[in-house]
Order: structure tokens, then C-alpha cells, then sequence
């Protein structure tokens, strides 16, 4: 018999097996020795009092076996001489659509503007040492996608856009480790992910796709309203019938394309702010009530907030505890900040985006003559002023946390991980009011909901652009361009995932779709 039971542990019970099983037969009133097996199926962590828990479900076999490690197995087949899908973009989007092409029986070809995961790393060296930008390499763009050198987070909210669990299966498969399909907030790590990445192309190569590095698109040959041949840099072109778009939201050149194309978008609402910097040990404190270190037991800690400021969300987006900010521009002029942490998540730092919604339609009429591209602009103005007040290289606009609120230019700043490096500047006054004044409310109240995080010893940096799309690619029930016979805009970049799970879910979705009749 197999029953499933909730239990839960403290810091003081170390051995977990043990403990599992002695709460197991307490809760069930069953002894000990007919208790074969206790497997966890999800673990999570209670530290909303002062004494912290580990909330775990649990799966109990009595008198009867637990089943051997399951494998997980998808169902690959030779595809080398099947029909081909061209996939453009190699991000989650791009590899999960490339993946269930393969399962389904079709050829997928992918052309990738960046490198793969090992030579992009000297360009992420470049933008970080010698702020040199790769507008073809860098932390958006390559093998992988923006998911590569990520934190690797895999929550998402996105349950109804497809199978999470099925998308985990699979990164198992490819090398995560099985502790992903147990916690509540699974993520990945920026060490363990270019390795993951790299298994994934194998897999694609293995049975018979293609994946072209290096190989950027610049035009789409339309005929009679379909598509038929994609048009390369280097000015080659490639017959494709069936194209799924998976560029992501920093390809801007891609949105300018299809409007300059009269190819149909929408502007998008979307959110940008700063990102926010605190030594580690602070939020553990608030969030594990302790003083100076926290359990060795229990992770770096994170945290989850929002607020509504004059009928705006202002709310953290992406925090990676233990982790680094990032340099993600994209393109020279412009300074762009993100996240990103390592498995164990053991750096000295914790930091978040703090973003503001912005509503296309109600807050950026300056910007109504670039229709459809508004937010694009938008986020572009900020991007440049951020480089300009950074000191035109990638280092980053920087205040303290509490003059930024109190509207003070900083004299000096706190230590950071953030390698371009930070320079103080009057980020309460530069930033649009639509954004700062919000924030600036926002981190107010967020200091009121975690005692100790409004404080000196944080950076405010700038700015925190690309949270998602400002721009929409409209898709029809098919999941097709509603005007282009053949295009199937997918993932970040359509306006249709916001992280590594949703996109990858959606590249899956996007394949089948693309599939359907052909
Ligand atoms: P992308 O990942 O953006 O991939 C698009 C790909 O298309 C890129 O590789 C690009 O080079 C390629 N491309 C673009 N234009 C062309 C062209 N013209 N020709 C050929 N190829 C082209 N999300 C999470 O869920 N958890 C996290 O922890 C997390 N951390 C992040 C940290 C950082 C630093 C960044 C930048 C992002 C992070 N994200 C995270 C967001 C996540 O990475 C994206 O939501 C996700 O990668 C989107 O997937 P995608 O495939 O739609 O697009």
C-alpha cells in the first residue's frame, strides 16, 4: 500500500530518511519495520515564525517496495531525412521547440545569432572587464538564450500554458539533478547550466537536426503572403516553409523587421525599474529571524514583494539570492542590468528587480508616434540615460537605497558584485517619475513589510529594462502570424513567456502547431 502524507521536520532533526520515517509510522500508526520506503515529493521551507520548518509530501510504501530510480525517457527518433522546421533562435523557446519537433518527427533547423556556450563566455569577459558589447553575444544572446548564464530559476505561474513537470523530466534527462522535481522553487544555477545547454544540442544533432551558431537572421522572403525562404546575414538565403520565431525580447532588430515589413505587433504593457542590491546576511536575517549567519541547513534566503502605488504594481521581479548582477545590454550605448546566481547560491549578495508596470496605453504618450514600437522606444530612452549617467561604459547609475528614497545623491557606495563596477548618480531624479516616484514609494513600503531591508547598506542600480516584451507578435488559434501563412511567433519574444519554464513550454506548443498538417 502507498499512501501520501504531508510531515514536516525542524532544524534540529538532521537526519532526514530517519526522521521521515519515524514521523511516517507516528502519523500512520504503522510500525516502523513495515515501512519499506519514504519518497519525497515535494519539499518546501516554513519560515514565516520563529521556528523554522521544512514542509515536505511524502509518498509512504508499506509492506510493499518503492520503485526503482524512474528514468526519464523521451521518445527521440532519426530525423535526418524528415520534413524541416526552421527555428530561429536558440533560447528555452528555440530548444524545447526544437526537442518536440524531433519527437514528433520532424527536422528541426535552427539558426542561432551567438556562439555556443563555450566561446560566448569570452564575450560576457569582454562586457564585464572591458565593457566591450557584442551585439551577437552577450548575456541575451547564444547558446541557450538569456536562460544560459541565468539564475536558472524555475518557477513559473504559467501551469495552464502547459506541462511543467514534463519540462522538468526533461532537464533532468539532459543532467539537472532530480532535486528540481521536489522543490517548491526549483532553480538551476549559472555553473550547471551551460553543461545542460550543451547536452541539449547534442541531443538535437544526435538525431538528425541542425543547429547553425553564429548565423544571424535579417529578412524573411514572403510570398502571396506566406513565407519562403529566410534571408541571412551574410546574405544567403534558406527555403523554409514552416518558421517558428523564437528571438526573445531583446531582438530588437527583429521587431523592426516585421514593422518595417508591415508585418502586424502590438505594443505590450511591461515593467522596468532598477535592480536592488543587499548583503545576503540582511535578508536572511529578516526572512530566518536570526542574527548574523543563517542555519547551514537552509539556503541563502530569498523574497517575494509587491505593492500598489498610485494604480501601478511596483514589485520584485527575478531575485537571485547568493547571487551577481549582471551587465545584459545587447547592443553598444546602452547599460541594462539583471541577475543571476550560482547552484549553491553562495555569494555575499542578494539581488532583485524592483519594477514598476507600465501601461502602454496610459503612460507613454510622448512615445505614440512609434505605434506598435512605443514600449521599444521607451525602454531604449531609459537604457541610454543609464548609460550616459553610468559614465558611458557599462558602469552602472548606482545610489544608496535610502538616499535614493530620500531624493540624495549618494557620496559613496556600498560594495557590489556587479563587475563593470558602479557610479553614484541622482537616480531618483533621472528616472522618469511614471518609474522613481512609484519606486521610490514601493521600497518605502517594502521596508514596512521586511523590517531591516529599507537600509543604507543596499544599492539601487540602474536600470532594470527587459524584465518582458514591450512588444506583442499576434498569433491566431493556430498559433500563426494571423497575416503571415508559415510564421508561428513563439516564446519571450512574441509576448508569450515570461521566464525559462513558460518559453520552453511554449516552444513545445509552437512545434506542434508548426507540425499540424504539414
Ligand atoms: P531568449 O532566451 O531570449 O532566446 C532568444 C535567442 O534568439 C537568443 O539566443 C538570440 O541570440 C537568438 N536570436 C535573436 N535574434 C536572432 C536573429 N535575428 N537570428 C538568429 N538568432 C537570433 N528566467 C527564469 O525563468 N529564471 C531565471 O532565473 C532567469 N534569470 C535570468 C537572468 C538573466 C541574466 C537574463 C538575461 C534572463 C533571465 N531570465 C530568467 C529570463 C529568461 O532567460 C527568458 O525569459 C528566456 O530565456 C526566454 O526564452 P526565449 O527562448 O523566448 O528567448
Amino acid at each position: 500500500m502507498v499512501r501520501n502524507i504531508q510531515l514536516r521536520t525542524t532544524l534540529l532533526e538532521e537526519s532526514v530518511d530517519d526522521i521521515l520515517r519515524k514521523k511516517a509510522s507516528k502519523y500512520l500508526g504503522i510500525p516502523m519495520e513495515e515501512i519499506s520506503a519514504v519518497n519525497v515529493l515535494r519539499k518546501s521551507i516554513d519560515a514565516r515564525k520563529s521556528t523554522i520548518y521544512f514542509n515536505y509530501k511524502v509518498s509512504v510504501y508499506i509492506n510493499e517496495p518503492a520503485p526503482k530510480n524512474k528514468e526519464y525517457k523521451f521518445d527521440y527518433k532519426d530525423v535526418s531525412k524528415a520534413k524541416k522546421i526552421h527555428i530561429i533562435g536558440f533560447g528555452p523557446a528555440g530548444m524545447y521547440a526544437a526537442l518536440r519537433c524531433i519527437e514528433l518527427g520532424y527536422r528541426p533547423i535552427v539558426l542561432e545569432r551567438g556562439k555556443n556556450v563555450k566561446d560566448r563566455r569570452r564575450d560576457l569577459k569582454a562586457i564585464n572587464r572591458d565593457h566591450i558589447v557584442n551585439e551577437d553575444s552577450n548575456y541575451c544572446f547564444g547558446e541557450g538564450g538569456a536562460g544560459t548564464y541565468s539564475d536558472g530559476k524555475l518557477y513559473t505561474r504559467s501551469l495552464k500554458r502547459g506541462d511543467v513537470r514534463r519540462i522538468f523530466e526533461n532537464l533532468v534527462f539532459h543532467g539537472a539533478t532530480e532535486q528540481i522535481l521536489i522543490d517548491a522553487h526549483p532553480h538551476i544555477g549559472t555553473n550547471k547550466l551551460p553543461k545542460l545547454v550543451q547536452n541539449i544540442r547534442e541531443t538535437i544533432i544526435k538525431y538528425g537536426g541542425e543547429i547553425h551558431f553564429q548565423t544571424k537572421v535579417v529578412d524573411f522572403t514572403i510570398v502571396n503572403n506566406a513565407i519562403k525562404a529566410i534571408v541571412l546575414q551574410d546574405g544567403s538565403e534558406m527555403q523554409a516553409e514552416r518558421v517558428i520565431l523564437a528571438t526573445g525580447h531583446s531582438a530588437r532588430d527583429i521587431y523592426y523587421l516585421l514593422n518595417n515589413k508591415n508585418i502586424a505587433l502590438q505594443a505590450k504593457s511591461f515593467a522596468m525599474g532598477v535592480r536592488v542590491e543587499h548583503p545576503q546576511h540582511i535578508i536572511d536575517s529578516i526572512q530566518y529571524h536570526c542574527k548574523g549567519q543563517r542555519n547551514e541547513l537552509l539556503p541563502a534566503a530569498s523574497y517575494s514583494l509587491v505593492e500598489q502605488v498610485k494604480d501601478r504594481g511596483v514589485y520584485s521581479f527575478c531575485m537571485c539570492p547568493g547571487g551577481f548582477i549582471v551587465p545584459a545590454a545587447t547592443a553598444p550605448g546602452e547599460v541594462v542590468v539583471n541577475g543571476m546566481s550560482p547552484s549553491k547560491r553562495n555569494n555575499l549578495f542578494a539581488n532583485s528587480g524592483i519594477v514598476v508596470e507600465i501601461n502602454v496605453d496610459l503612460d507613454i504618450h510622448k512615445y505614440e508616434q512609434h505605434g506598435a514600437l512605443k514600449g521599444l522606444e521607451y525602454q531604449k530612452d531609459l537604457e541610454r540615460l543609464a548609460f550616459t549617467s553610468g559614465g558611458r561604459t557599462q558602469t552602472a547609475p548606482a545610489q544608496r537605497l535610502t538616499d535614493f528614497v530620500e531624493g540624495k545623491l549618494s557620496n559613496d557606495l556600498n560594495p557590489t558584485s556587479y563587475q563593470p563596477g558602479l557610479k553614484s548618480a541622482p537616480l531618483h531624479s533621472l528616472l522618469p517619475k511614471l518609474i522613481g516616484s512609484r519606486l521610490r514609494s514601493g521600497f518605502t513600503a517594502f521596508g514596512e513589510k521586511m523590517k531591516g531591508y529599507y537600509t543604507a547598506e543596499a544599492n539601487v542600480v540602474g536600470v532594470e529594462s527587459r524584465t518582458s516584451s514591450p512588444v506583442n507578435i499576434p498569433r491566431n488559434e493556430n498559433l500563426e502570424h494571423p497575416e503571415i501563412k508559415g510564421l508561428f511567433p513563439c516564446g519571450e519574444g512574441g509576448g508569450y513567456a515570461g521566464g525559462i519554464v513558460s518559453a520552453a513550454m511554449d516552444g513545445e506548443r509552437c512545434a506542434e502547431a508548426a507540425v499540424a498538417g504539414f
